[in-house]
C-alpha cells in the first residue's frame, strides 16, 4: 500500500530514473499521478470496416494479419516493417517503421486492433505507423495523457494503473458522504478509475462531473478563506456620512442601483473590517459616480482614497470626472502617471504623503512604486480582471488594511463573478441611467462598407464623432484591417476633408494622451483605433462606431466597445463589419443586435466561446482549472457553490481534513 503523498518513485514499476521524468509533468507525489488526467482517449470500441475507412483520416481498423513481409533496411537507421491485414470488407497494407519490437510480436493469423491514418484509393489501403493493440485485450478506451520526452503513453498507463491500485479508497476520498448522496456524486476512487480506464464511453461523464465538481468546490472554498482572512483584519472603521454635500453637486441624480451600492460600500467602511466588495455593472452603469462616492466617505473620515485604472487614458479619464464630481465640495483631487517627469511625479507623491490630496488618481504601475500615503483609507481600482487573485490580494497587504472597491469591466454571469471575485462581496448596477440615448446596432459584410461610411459621414456632418475600431495596429494581413493603413486609406478616401486621429497601445504615452483629448474636446471628427478605446472611454458626443473584421472580437469586447457610443443624449450607432459569413459567426453578431444587456451577452459569450477567451487569453487570473469548465458546467458551479456554503461551517472539523488539504494546495501554487 502506498500513500498518496509518498513519491513516486517508490510505486511499482516506477523507479528513480522514470520519476525524474515524472516531475518534468508535475508529478512528485502518488497523489500527483493519480489527477494526471487523460487529455483525451483513444476509442477502440467501434471500429471502421477497411472498405468504409474514411481516407485521409484517423481510422480505427480491426483485422487479421495475413501476412508478414519481409523487413526492408531502406537507409541506415531507418528499417520499415510491412504487414497485410483483412477485416473481410476489404484488405490493407501497414506499414511499421522501425519497430522491431511491435512487428516481431504480430502474430499471422491473430486479429488486432489499428488505429491511425488511412491513405490510398479506391482498390488499396495503407496505413502508416498505427497504434497496435491485440483485439482480445481488455482496454477498448485507452486514455491519452499529456507526454514528455522519454515517457510513453503504455508507460504512463501501467504506472496510472498500479498507483490507482496502490491506494484505498478511504484515503483518496476528499468529501463527507452526505455531500455525495446530496449531488449525486460518484465516490471519488470511482471517478479516477472510470476518468483513467472507461470501460465504455458512458462511463467518462459522471466521472468526470465527479472530479470537476471537486476542483469548482475547491476553487470556492478558497475564495472563500481568502475572503475570511480579510475579514479578520482590522481597517479604519469609519463614520456614517451625509451624503447631500456630494449629491448636490453632482451633474445628475444617482440611480436607484447606484444609492444602493454606495448603501452598502457605507456600511462596509464602518465596520472594523476592511471593506471587499467588486461594483459589477454593464458599460455605462455609472461604477465611476460609485466610487467617487465613496471617496466622499472617506475624505470626510479624514482619509484619503486612490483610485488606480490599467491604462494612462483611463486614469486621466477618472481624474476629469472625479474632479467634476468631487472639487464642488471642495475635495483635492491629483493625478499620477507614468507619463508625468520624475520631478513632477515626485511633488504629486510628496502632496499626498503631506496629505494634501484626498484623492489620487493613477495608473496601477505608479502606485506600486511610490507607497507612502498620510493616512491611506481606501483603494479603488478600476476593470480588475486584468489584476489576478495574487495581485488583488498583494494590492490589500498595502497601506494599514485599506478599505477596497473593486470595479469590474465587464459584466459577467453572477455565478462565474463568485468564481472570480470570490474572495469579493458583489455589488450589481443592473440599472442603466435615465435618459440615455439608444444604440442601434447593425452587423454588415465588406460589400456594405462604402453605405456605411456614407452613414457615419451623415453622423459626422450632423457635428457627431466616430470610432473606427480595427483589429491590429500595422501588421495585419490583406483581409485584416489595420489601424495606421486604414487611417490612410480612410483620409484619402471616404472621410477625406475630415480630421482624423490614430489612437493604439504602441503610441507613446503622451501622444495617445493629446490624441484623446483632442477627440473628447472635438478637433477630431474620427478615431481610428484598436481595442484601446474598449475600457471605459468616455466621450458623450461619439454617436457611431464602425467595426472592421468584427468576428474577430468577442461578443463581451464588442459589448464594451460599443459601450464607447450612446453615452451622452444623442441616438447612436454601431456598425459590425465581417466577411464572415459562417453561421457562428452570424449567431454571434445576431445576439448583440438584439440585445443591449451586457450580463445577457456575458451569459452567450461563455457559452460561445469559454471563459479563456472571453477575458482575453488566460486572463481570468485564477488558479488553472484541469478539469473543469467555468462556461461549459455552468450548472455544476452553481451546485458546487451551494456545496461550499454548506462545507465552509464544517471546514474545521475533521471530516474535511482531505479537503482542507486540498484547497491549501491550490492556492499555495501561487503566480496566478
Ligand atoms: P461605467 O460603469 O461604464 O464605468 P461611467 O462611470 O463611465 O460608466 O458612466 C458613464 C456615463 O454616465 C458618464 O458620462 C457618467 O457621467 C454618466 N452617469 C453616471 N451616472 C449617471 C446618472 N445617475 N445619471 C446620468 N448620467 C450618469
Ligand atoms: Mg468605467
Amino acid at each position: 500500500m502506498a500513500k498518496l503523498d509518498d513519491s513516486v518513485k517508490y510505486l511499482k514499476g516506477v523507479g528513480p530514473k522514470r520519476a525524474e521524468l515524472f516531475e518534468k509533468l508535475g508529478i512528485n507525489t502518488v497523489r500527483d499521478l493519480i489527477y494526471h488526467l487523460p487529455r483525451s482517449y483513444m476509442d477502440f470500441t467501434s471500429p471502421t470496416a477497411i472498405a468504409s475507412a474514411v481516407l485521409d483520416e484517423v481510422n480505427v481498423v480491426e483485422a487479421e494479419v495475413v501476412k508478414k513481409e519481409r523487413p526492408a533496411m531502406i537507409r541506415k537507421g531507418m528499417t520499415l516493417y510491412k504487414l497485410l491485414v483483412t477485416d473481410g470488407s476489404d484488405d490493407m497494407n501497414v506499414t511499421i517503421f522501425n519497430s522491431q519490437y511491435l512487428f516481431d510480436s504480430v502474430k499471422v493469423g491473430e486479429k488486432y486492433i489499428f488505429c491511425g491514418k488511412v491513405t490510398g484509393n479506391l482498390t488499396r489501403r495503407e496505413m502508416s505507423s498505427p497504434t497496435v493493440q491485440k483485439s482480445s485485450s481488455g482496454d477498448r478506451i485507452q486514455p491519452i495523457y499529456p507526454l514528455t520526452a522519454g515517457l510513453t503513453q503504455n508507460i504512463l498507463r501501467s504506472c496510472v494503473k498500479s498507483a490507482l491500485s496502490a491506494v484505498t479508497q478511504a484515503e483518496v476520498e476528499t468529501l463527507p458522504n452526505d455531500i455525495l448522496k446530496k449531488y449525486s456524486l460518484m465516490p471519488e476512487s470511482e471517478a479516477l478509475v472510470k476518468i483513467h480506464f472507461p470501460k465504455e464511453r458512458e462511463d467518462v461523464f459522471p466521472a468526470r462531473r465527479r472530479l470537476s465538481f471537486d476542483e469548482l468546490l475547491t476553487l470556492r472554498l478558497g475564495m472563500m478563506r481568502l475572503r475570511e482572512r480579510v475579514r479578520s483584519l482590522t481597517a479604519y472603521s469609519m463614520k456614517k456620512v451625509d451624503m447631500s454635500g456630494f449629491t448636490s453637486a453632482l451633474p445628475f441624480k444617482l440611480t436607484g442601483a447606484q444609492s444602493r451600492a454606495v448603501s452598502e460600500c457605507m456600511a462596509d467602511m464602518e465596520k472594523s473590517a476592511p471593506m471587499n466588495r467588486l461594483i459589477l455593472g454593464d458599460v455605462g452603469s455609472g461604477k465611476t459616480a460609485v466610487a467617487a462616492a465613496c471617496c466622499y466617505i472617506a475624505a470626510k473620515n479624514g482619509a484619503q482614497a486612490v483610485l488606480m485604472a490599467p491604462t494612462e487614458i483611463l486614469a486621466l479619464q477618472h481624474y476629469d470626472s472625479l474632479r467634476t464630481f468631487l472639487e464642488p465640495s471642495g475635495l483635492r483631487v491629483g493625478l499620477l502617471t507614468g507619463s508625468l517627469t520624475k520631478k513632477k511625479k515626485s511633488e504629486v507623491s510628496e502632496a499626498a504623503s503631506r496629505g494634501e490630496y484626498d484623492v489620487i488618481v493613477g495608473t496601477h504601475a505608479v502606485f506600486q512604486e511610490s507607497a507612502g500615503y498620510e493616512r491611506l483609507g481606501l483603494v479603488i481600482t478600476d476593470e480588475q480582471h486584468r489584476f489576478g487573485v495574487a495581485q488583488r490580494t498583494a494590492l490589500a497587504k498595502k497601506g494599514n488594511n485599506p478599505h477596497r472597491l473593486v470595479m469590474s469591466a465587464t459584466p459577467i454571469p453572477r455565478t462565474l463573478a463568485l468564481m472570480i471575485y470570490g474572495e469579493l462581496d458583489i455589488s450589481v448596477l443592473d440599472e442603466l441611467p435615465a435618459g440615455r440615448a439608444k444604440t442601434e446596432t447593425y452587423a454588415v459584410t465588406g460589400k456594405l462598407r462604402s453605405r456605411a461610411c456614407a452613414f457615419v459621414r451623415k453622423e459626422l456632418d450632423r457635428k457627431g464623432q466616430a470610432y473606427v475600431v480595427c483589429p491590429a495596429v500595422e501588421e495585419g494581413t490583406a483581409d485584416i484591417k489595420n489601424v495606421t493603413d486604414y487611417a490612410k486609406e480612410l483620409e484619402r478616401g471616404e472621410f477625406s476633408g475630415y480630421r482624423i486621429g490614430v489612437l493604439h497601445g504602441q503610441l507613446p504615452a503622451a501622444k495617445k494622451e493629446e490624441v484623446m483629448r483632442r477627440f473628447k474636446d472635438g478637433e477630431l471628427d474620427v478615431l481610428v483605433c484598436t481595442t484601446v478605446v474598449e475600457v471605459g472611454v468616455d466621450v458623450p458626443n461619439a454617436s457611431v462606431m464602425m467595426v472592421e473584421n468584427a468576428d474577430r472580437f468577442g461578443l463581451s469586447q464588442l459589448h464594451q466597445l460599443r459601450g464607447r457610443v450612446g453615452r451622452g443624449s444623442r441616438n447612436s450607432y454601431c456598425i459590425l463589419i465581417t466577411d464572415n459569413v459562417s453561421e457562428e459567426s452570424r449567431k454571434r453578431l445576431k445576439i448583440l443586435s438584439s440585445t443591449s444587456d451586457g450580463f445577457e451577452i456575458s451569459e452567450a459569450d461563455l457559452e460561445l466561446r469559454g471563459p479563456g477567451d472571453f477575458f482575453g487569453s488566460a486572463q481570468h487570473g485564477l488558479p488553472p482549472l484541469k478539469i473543469a469548465d467555468l462556461a461549459a458546467d455552468a450548472e455544476l458551479v452553481k451546485l458546487a457553490q451551494d456545496a461550499a456554503e454548506l462545507l465552509n461551517e464544517r471546514f474545521q472539523l475533521s471530516e474535511c481534513d482531505s479537503l482542507r488539504k486540498r484547497v491549501e494546495a491550490l492556492f499555495a501554487r501561487g503566480e496566478w
